[in-house]
């Protein structure tokens, strides 16, 4: 099952090549999570508020062991097109 995962931008970004988007929770109702897209010497990586994010992604950020969590891959799905 797919679940489509509503991917809206922040109005404004006060540093160039940081993007901010917020995609909703889909556990818990009303609740989103804000994820940062960071564009820094030709590599993009999202960072996501979340806590699988936080205690499993996090510790691999530079490594070849990195992956992102479902809200950083549904806002990377969604700028790639
Ligand atoms: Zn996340």
């Amino acid at each position: 099952m797919t679940i489509e995962l509503i991917v809206e931008r922040a109005e404004k970004n006060p540093i160039a090549g940081v993007r901010t988007f917020y995609v909703p929770s889909e556990s818990e109702e009303g609740k989103r999570y804000q994820v940062v897209e960071i564009k820094r010497d030709g590599k993009t990586t999202y960072y996501c508020n979340c806590g699988d994010f936080f205690n499993r992604k996090l510790p691999f950020i530079g490594t070849n062991l990195f992956s992102n969590c479902k809200h950083g891959a549904a806002v990377k799905e969604r700028v790639s097109k």
